[in-house]
């Protein structure tokens, strides 16, 4: 039996996101339009709308949706920027990131993933405003740069700097950083030339890998 998607939709977006604080309504329309079952392998796909990260292959998941949804929040993305979204992964997260703001430039180190990527946000036709690029985002991609509002899924020892540099003012980061496996979610906004910082959660993500990385 096929489930009734866009019900599962529905229920995830009341019971993971409404429930437990995300109020910004773009957001919410974003994770009730984007077809999360269409981004999760196969063997999987009955688990799409679980309360928790599904793996995607080659040891990497995607995020939790309330994650992703409490990520695409602390952006406070009103249409008009350019995201870079570093952990491209299924594209999944680039799609919400993509009904929320007017371009993103989804980087993915892996390249089976980032063709998977591609693939899954071309067949759903969700990736007119979305660049998927293969490489190292822990170095940012300075060629789209500045860029308003950058997102991390994947946990750095530090913020790594060529991201810091290559926000916009304003501008809005939000970054895993910690150990292996207990994390905190920052969030950082420069504004005015001052940069703030403060942490969101704690949360756990797979490592980020490359230059500014764990290698
Ligand atoms: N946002 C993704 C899931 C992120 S999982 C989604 O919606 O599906 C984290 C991803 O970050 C993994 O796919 C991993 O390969 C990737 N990654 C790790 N280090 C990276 C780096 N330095 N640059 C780009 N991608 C990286």
């Amino acid at each position: 039996m096929i489930p009734d998607w866009p019900s599962e939709r529905r229920r995830m977006v009341d019971r993971q996101l409404r429930k437990r604080g995300i109020r910004d309504p773009r957001v919410l329309d974003a994770m009730l339009a984007i077809p999360r079952e269409e981004f999760v392998p196969p063997e999987c796909r009955v688990s799409s709308y679980q309360d928790e990260p599904l793996q995607i292959g080659n040891g990497q998941t995607i995020s939790q949706p309330y994650m992703i949804a409490l990520m695409a929040e602390l952006l406070e993305l009103t249409g008009v920027e350019t995201v870079l979204d570093v952990g491209g992964g299924s594209g999944y997260h680039a799609a919400v990131l993509g009904r929320l703001a007017a371009r993103v430039v989804s980087i993915e180190i892996i390249p089976a993933l980032a063709r998977q990527a591609e693939q899954n946000l071309s067949r759903t036709g969700l990736g007119a405003n979305v660049t998927v690029i293969c490489g190292d985002g822990s170095q940012g991609w300075p060629a789209a740069a500045p860029y308003q509002a950058i997102s991390v899924a994947a946990a750095a020892p530090d913020i790594p700097e060529p991201l810091l540099s290559q926000l916009d003012d304003p501008g809005r980061l939000v970054i895993p950083v910690g150990n292996r496996f207990d994390q905190e979610l920052r969030v950082i906004v420069k504004s005015e030339g001052v940069t703030r910082e403060r942490i969101a959660t704690f949360c756990r993500f797979v490592p980020l890998r490359g230059d500014a990385g764990w290698r």
